[in-house]
């Protein structure tokens, strides 16, 4: 991604867009840069791949089906789109009989935390056949919300999440005591 900015920057903001005295390290020009090109990049694989697979993947036969793409596209739509919330909504629960199988919120987290494990969106299949699953820590009482507890009966935190050995230019959000 450094790369990618470095020569967007470079070659496209630097001259087109951005006045030449703003300085290519500034945070605000970073962040805007930043959103400008992951979602520009974003769009166009999307809809590039997209392209790809409608042209030579997806059997076209499949849209004379009268309720085809009313119902069943629509259906795993909303469904993809729940799931893909809930898997990232912090909320561990899952009925034990499922947690070995289902790649719900607490494995997702660490996929997150790790990067190297708990690939799949749904199932733990795949991560278990090429050895990236791994239990979820938060299931084992060492995931994020544990280390926030953790923090916050160390008196680490306070109940709006704000360090308390935060003396910076925030200190007007430190809870005095
Ligand atoms: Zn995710």
């Amino acid at each position: 991604m450094d790369l990618v900015l470095n020569v967007a920057d470079y070659y496209f903001f630097t001259p087109y867009v951005y006045p030449s005295s703003w300085p290519e390290d500034q945070p605000l020009r970073q962040i805007i840069s930043l959103m400008v090109v992951t979602n520009l990049g974003t769009a166009i694989l999307y809809l590039g791949l997209g392209a790809l697979s409608y042209f030579f993947i997806f059997v076209h036969k499949l849209k004379q089906h009268p309720q085809f793409l009313e119902v069943l596209y629509l259906a795993l739509y909303v469904f993809v789109n729940i799931w893909t919330v809930s898997i990232h909504d912090g909320d561990y629960r899952i009925p034990s009989l499922f947690e070995n199988v289902i790649n719900g919120s607490a494995h997702h987290t660490d996929h997150h935390l790790f990067f190297d494990h708990n690939y799949g969106q749904y199932f733990t299949l795949w991560d278990r056949l090429g050895s990236s699953y791994r239990y979820p820590s938060a299931l084992m009482g060492k995931g994020p919300h544990d280390h926030i507890k953790k923090l916050m009966t160390e008196g680490k935190l306070n109940s709006n999440g704000v360090n308390r050995h935060n003396n910076n230019n925030n200190g007007a959000h430190v809870k005095k005591e």
